[in-house]
């Protein structure tokens, strides 16, 4: 079997790969051993970027309605067992807002992957250029060149593919392969590619179990209850069914905490409760160790790393899952120009280039996050415990109010074209977010409406450039006409009415004259602004195209895309 993607893997990243290149239209073939999702919970933060991702693809609302509602989201509770003594309470300000400002349509949620993901998977079994096989697993994998020699170029993936149950064994010959297949990654020992950072850095011991918890928990909603007797724990709504997960922390397993029970687990949940004789069903102890690691090479020729293949973060902030699939995001698009033509293939090493120090960077607040934590946990346990005292406020502040770290996420090189201006400087870039249109930032959300609807400007973006120009942009339409890749022009005034929100117009938003324009990739990334019209735009836009997508490739033949018509509108 040939395809052009072959995705190993089908956790959150590999489904959300297959899916945005499905969407891309793109020959992706999905490899998974399991028949099903994993039955268990794990990461459940979905943060207002990957949920803007969501939005895209039209599937947020299915995805909201597999999630707690919005309260259980706004606060953590420190308490000693769960049902003595409360020592406080941290409200979190994760969502898209900030002193009543909105930065964002969609909120941040909270999911389990075991909820997530059969979203995900039906998203990408609707994308009829995907095929999924599950119940089989890569076994091997050869990058083949075209000549021999070390500086040979390869031009061809052969992957072998078995059932995972054993017996046949199918091959398949792939452009390119993407490895999601998670933090044991087969596809990473393949390519030799070593994990930097700290490994074990803790061990818990993930427990999922029923129990009523309503009489502690349902009049002070919480995303997490910290218990400290007789040990830490942390407990986890999961659904309104009564479903819960306990990280267990291996002091309490006492020894090797694969060895715990389910009968020891339920007794040492209703100990951390503080009711001896609760009802407690437990469902599965899944053991798990806390890593902050990214690999040193996110490609090697045509194999790509991503997810967990590519970086471990610890959990504290729910940053692992939503990294991974913001990799693939910014993947699959160049993916997409290559195999479709319109592309360079030089524009696949700015993969690496733009995802790597956001790993590097979310790893390493992550392992601050899992320290503050800590220390709020140690004060909290204190005497006179001051959670919002000088020395609790910016712990507190950092841990539970990630606007800046979500939406403020920018790359400072890759695939866009610098105009010059600095990054805004925030007092700090994990809390303070200022909406910026400067290359290489996420595209800022502005209400415009569309038809009669409210639309936001997010809503423009999906797998395809889109030149948004201002009131008086409307010659950016011819000088747009005729390039090879997707991209469609949209002038605001003409295409868009403008809803002026708290921050000013859409121009004053993006940094632009009203003759300037914007151009955003096609993972609502900004590639280039043209901070005003003036003479020879054609010229000046076939320049930053051909910097993002490679000379060779930004105009004439190759042309895949019948989204704006030779000569423009
Ligand atoms: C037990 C456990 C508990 C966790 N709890 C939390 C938590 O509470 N909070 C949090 O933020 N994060 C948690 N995590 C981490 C979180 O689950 C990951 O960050 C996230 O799943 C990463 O997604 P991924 O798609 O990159 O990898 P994974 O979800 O690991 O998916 C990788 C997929 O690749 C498949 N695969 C493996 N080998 C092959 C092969 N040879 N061929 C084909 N496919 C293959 C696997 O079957 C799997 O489905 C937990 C992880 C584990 C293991």
């Amino acid at each position: 079997m040939d395809v052009d993607v072959l995705v190993v893997g089908a956790g959150p990243v590999g489904l959300v790969a297959a899916g945005q290149l499905g969407r891309l239209g793109v020959r992706t073939l999905l490899v998974e051993p399991r028949r099903e999702v994993v039955p268990h919970p794990r990461a459940r933060s979905i943060n207002v970027r990957t949920n803007e991702i969501f939005r895209a693809w039209g599937i947020e609302d299915e995805i909201r309605s597999a999630c707690l509602p919005v309260e259980w989201g706004e606060q953590m509770v420190f308490t000693r067992t769960l049902a003595g003594e409360e020592i406080g309470r941290v409200p979190m300000r994760t969502q898209g807002t900030r002193d009543g400002i909105e930065y964002s349509p969609c909120a941040w949620l909270l999911s389990s992957q075991d909820r997530l993901e059969p979203i995900l998977a039906d998203h990408a079994a609707r994308q009829s250029s995907v095929e999924q096989w599950w119940g089989r697993e890569l076994v091997g994998l050869e990058q083949a060149s075209a000549a021999a020699g070390p500086a040979a170029a390869v031009t061809a993936v052969t992957a072998t593919v078995r059932a995972a149950e054993g017996g046949s064994e199918r091959v398949v010959r792939a452009r390119w392969v993407i490895g999601a297949d998670g933090a044991s990654s087969f596809v990473r020992k393949a390519i030799g590619v070593r994990m930097v950072g700290r490994h074990g850095l803790g061990a818990l011991v993930n427990t999922q179990f029923y129990a009523d918890l309503g009489p502690w928990t349902d009049h002070r909603p919480a995303a997490l209850y910290w218990t400290t007797a007789p040990a830490a724990n942390v407990f986890q709504k999961i659904d309104p069914h009564g479903r819960w997960l306990c990280q267990i922390s291996p002091d309490a397993a006492k020894g090797d905490p694969r060895d715990l029970a389910p009968d020891q687990a339920a007794d040492w949940i209703r100990r951390s409760v503080g009711v001896e004789d609760l009802e407690v069903r437990v469902v599965d102890t899944i053991p798990w160790s806390v890593s902050c690691t990214v690999a040193e090479h996110f490609r090697v020729g045509r194999v790509f790393l991503a997810g967990d293949a590519a970086h471990q973060l610890p959990p504290s902030g729910g940053f692992g899952m939503n990294t991974g699939v913001q990799d693939v995001h910014d993947l699959a698009w160049k993916l997409a120009g290559v195999t479709q033509g319109w592309a360079s293939e030089r524009l696949l090493d700015t993969y690496m280039a733009e995802r790597a120090p956001i790993a590097e960077w979310n790893s390493q607040r992550s392992l601050d996050n899992g320290r503050a934590v800590a220390h709020i946990r140690r004060m909290a346990e204190g005497a006179r415990p001051d959670l919002h005292g000088d020395a609790g406020l910016p712990l507190v502040r950092r841990y539970t109010n990630f606007v800046g770290m979500d939406l403020g996420l920018a790359y400072e090189a890759g695939a866009l074209v610098p105009d010059g201006s600095a990054a805004p400087v925030v007092e700090d870039p994990v809390v303070d977010y200022v909406p910026v249109a400067r290359p290489g930032h996420r595209s800022p959300h502005h209400w415009f409406r569309r038809a009669g609807r409210p639309t936001s400007s997010l809503d423009l973006f999906d797998a395809r450039f889109v030149l948004l120009a201002g009131p008086g942009g409307g010659p950016w339409r011819r000088a747009a006409a005729g390039v090879a890749a997707p991209l469609e022009v949209m002038v605001v005034g003409e295409d868009l009415e403008d809803l002026e929100g708290p921050s000013g117009t859409w121009a004053e938003v993006y940094g632009v004259e009203r003759d300037g324009a914007v151009l955003v990739r096609p993972d609502g990334m900004v590639g280039a602004r043209f901070r005003h019209g003036g003479a020879d735009l054609t010229g000046r836009f076939a320049s930053a195209l051909a910097k993002i997508v490679g000379p060779e490739r930004a105009s004439g033949a190759g042309r895949i895309s019948g989204d704006t018509p030779p000569g423009g509108r």
